[in-house]
């Protein structure tokens, strides 16, 4: 049974704009995916449907075989808590310790008297240690979010992704803003922890070349439609 199946999903946006359209795909376990197409070809809508941050408009996703629009408003919330998603422009809380932001991942949120004594439970500690020991920053552990710079944010976002041990992870152009060299290494450190704890993932990219490298197998929208699906070896004997 796939981990995510997506059936014949359409979303249109409330002025009518139709960013997807009957958009059907699978996913196993382990699959290291990577999305691409150009600016405006309805990726980041699709990972956005999926995370049931935007509200679908036709057609189904299930995760683990069950219908998501099937459930309760709690149980999506439970189930959103288990999809790992990472941001183009990372989303850490900037006045929070690395260390606690990653701590955000596991329990949702941190409040203002955790930030301040720095209690939490053993068990989370010893997690988000090594969910930043997975991406070789547990020695910023106690720096300011603020203080780190794009390369270093993105290896804490991938650690606080990590942390809510998610059934699938959805990265949104999460190298977009890095420069080439940077990014190549951080795409190498996101497919690195995916394949270590056997977590699916879905990453929107728009540079081929990065996509081809990294991926076990590439999704091509245009205009809201899937136009390929395949391994990289099968997009170059397609073009
Ligand atoms: P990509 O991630 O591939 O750049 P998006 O999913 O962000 O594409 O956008 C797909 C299309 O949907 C674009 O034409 C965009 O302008 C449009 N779109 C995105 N968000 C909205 C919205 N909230 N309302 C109307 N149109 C939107
Ligand atoms: P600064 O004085 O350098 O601007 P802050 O006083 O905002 O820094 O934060 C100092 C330390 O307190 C940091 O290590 C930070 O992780 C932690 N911290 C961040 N947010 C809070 C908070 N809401 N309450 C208490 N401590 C916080």
């Amino acid at each position: 049974q796939a981990l995510l199946a997506v059936q014949d999903l359409s979303k249109v946006y409330p002025n009518g704009y139709e960013a997807l359209s009957n958009v059907s795909f699978s996913v196993q376990a382990g699959e290291f995916i990577c999305i691409i197409g150009r600016s405006g070809a309805g990726k980041s809508t699709l990972l956005r449907c999926i995370n049931g941050l935007v509200p679908i408009s036709q057609g189904s996703i299930r995760v683990q075989g069950t219908n998501v629009a099937s459930l309760s408003d709690n149980q999506k919330m439970l189930l959103r808590r288990k999809i790992g998603f990472i941001f183009q422009e990372f989303n850490l809380v900037g006045r929070l310790s690395v260390f606690q932001n990653v701590l955000t991942g596991r329990l949702g949120y941190v409040n203002d008297l955790q930030a301040l004594f720095g209690y939490f439970g053993r068990e989370h500690r010893e997690k988000a240690l090594s969910c930043l020991q997975r991406v070789n920053m547990s020695h910023r552990a106690n720096y300011r979010a603020d203080n780190l710079s794009g390369g270093e944010k993105q290896r804490v976002a991938i650690a606080r992704a990590l942390a809510q041990e998610p059934l699938i992870l959805l990265a949104d152009e999460p190298v977009a803003s890095l420069d080439p060299e940077l990014s190549w290494s951080v795409m190498g450190d996101l497919r690195k922890v995916a394949k270590e704890e056997g977590v699916p993932t879905l990453v929107n990219i728009h540079d081929m070349e990065t996509a081809r490298h990294f991926a076990d197998r590439i999704i091509g929208i245009a205009g809201g439609q899937i136009l390929f699906d395949g391994t990289p070896d099968q997009l170059d004997s397609a073009t």
